[in-house]
């Protein structure tokens, strides 16, 4: 299996950080403070993805398993 696919949607993020913190060097900043995902970055597992999709508290992390939307 891959693993997940991850989508961050930067409308819905509000800057908390909690997904930067928990997956550092994938889950990064960009210039203006928004979440988005560094490809060259080491992908967290499954499981860690998942702990850090239903910790965000805008639900602006998304993770697909075989296209289809994981739900949260
Ligand atoms: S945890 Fe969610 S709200 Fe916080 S930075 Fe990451 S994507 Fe944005």
């Amino acid at each position: 299996m891959a693993g997940y696919e991850v989508q961050v949607e930067r409308d819905e993020c509000v800057s908390a950080g909690k997904c930067v913190a928990s997956g550092p060097g994938y889950f990064v900043f960009d210039d203006e403070e928004l979440s988005m995902i560094a490809h060259d970055g080491t992908k967290p597992d499954d499981e860690t993805l998942l702990r850090v999709a239903r910790a965000c508290p805008s639900g602006a992390i998304h993770l697909f398993a075989d296209g289809d939307e994981v739900d949260l």
